[in-house]
């Protein structure tokens, strides 16, 4: 796939790109003391860019939905009394106006928002013609053509200061966190647009006050380029997501910790590693290879004998015993688990080829 987005930096004005570039504040503006006194702790501590949510899109109604454009005036005194560029989230085209006209520095399109083609081409619209940084978070499913559709869009529209949120999945089995990270969809997208900077939201991920450090530190190991972290001078108080927002000086803590790592291409010494992993994919290319064989001579005797293909007897005893035996070798459960899955399918769909020869 050939799709190019045509991206300049963001530009931060008195920002400094250096990793991580942190976006820090409110899950959402709730009165001008509470902006006001966060931000102010923010700024003291060093962080140049100050988040709140004006406009919050909640999962039900007759909860805090924001104050609106009320909110916009603080935003405002943020910017002129601490000097940090302001960032808000924008989900309808009166939004993206509202916003502009109030001098929002950045904004972002929400994960219940990037997942509509149809409000995302409304953002792009309303913001044909200007010149303002533009942050989109991952849809709430894990799509990542419904992600790049959205940078897509807002491209074409004239958009060239993008960036990406990464802020989890929704998932079925949610266990330890709010939204799934499913990391190798923000390894994707940097893999199809390696300029394209995307900042990690460990808030809206874990879901977790205790989770945010973690996955923030995750986030550098992996070489992200900057954290979105929601953080409240009186996190308990919060009018939403109370449980994963944390102090000023907590942020402050945690990023002072932080291991940031190189981002350097390759060394001598990972050059040679990455021999030893080309090989031995190619040796499991070719055991692959072979394995597909053997199932479509089974095929082939299976036919002869009008069997059915599909042994379900046979298939849950490689699910366990590979399940165990990988788990045995330090490989996490569902992972050997979706690697059978997926070579039992194909296995499957060759057998059927035969089947049908
Ligand atoms: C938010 O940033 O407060 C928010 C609503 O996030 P998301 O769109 O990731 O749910
Ligand atoms: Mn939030």
């Amino acid at each position: 796939m050939d799709i190019e987005l045509n991206i300049k930096p963001l530009a931060l004005q008195g920002v400094d790109p250096k990793r991580p570039i942190v976006i820090a504040g409110p899950c959402s503006a709730e009165t001008e003391e509470q902006v006001m006194d966060t931000a102010t702790q923010l700024a003291n501590n060093g962080i140049r860019i100050f988040r709140a949510g004006v406009w919050k899109p909640r999962t039900k109604p007759g909860g805090f939905e924001g104050k609106g454009i009320e909110a916009l005036p603080w935003m405002q005194r943020v910017k002129a009394e601490t000097g940090m560029l302001t960032a808000t989230e924008v989900a309808t085209p009166e939004h993206v106006e509202a916003a502009l006209r109030a001098g929002i520095d950045v904004l972002w399109v929400g994960a219940r928002t990037s997942v509509n083609p149809f409000s995302v081409q409304a953002l792009a619209d309303a913001l044909r013609g200007v010149d303002v940084p533009v942050l989109v978070k991952n849809p709430v499913n894990p799509d990542i053509e419904l992600w790049t559709g959205a940078l897509l869009r807002l491209n074409a529209a004239g958009i060239t200061r993008l960036g990406a949120i990464h802020r989890g999945f929704s998932s079925v089995d949610q266990k330890l966190y709010r939204n799934t990270p499913m990391w190798h969809l923000a390894i994707e997208l940097k893999r199809r647009f390696p300029t394209l900077p995307i900042f990690t939201d460990p808030s809206h991920m874990g879901g977790r006050r205790d989770l945010v450090a973690p996955i923030a530190q995750q986030a550098m190991d992996l070489g992200f380029d900057g954290l979105m972290v929601e953080s409240h001078c009186n996190p308990d108080c919060a009018w939403s997501d109370a449980k994963q927002q944390v102090l000023p000086e907590v942020l402050d803590f945690i990023l002072d910790r932080l291991v940031v790592r190189d981002n350097v291409e390759a060394t001598e010494s990972i050059n040679q590693l990455r021999k030893q992993i080309d090989e031995l994919d190619n040796a499991l290319m070719e055991l692959l290879t072979k394995r597909m064989r053997i199932s479509r001579e089974i095929a082939a005797y299976k036919k002869l004998h009008n069997m059915t293909v599909v042994q379900t007897t046979r298939y849950s005893e490689i699910l366990d015993k590979r399940g165990a035996q990988g788990v045995l070798c330090g490989m996490n459960a569902d992972f050997v688990k979706t690697v059978y899955e997926a070579i039992h399918a194909e296995s499957v769909r060759q057998q059927i080829e035969i089947m049908n020869k």
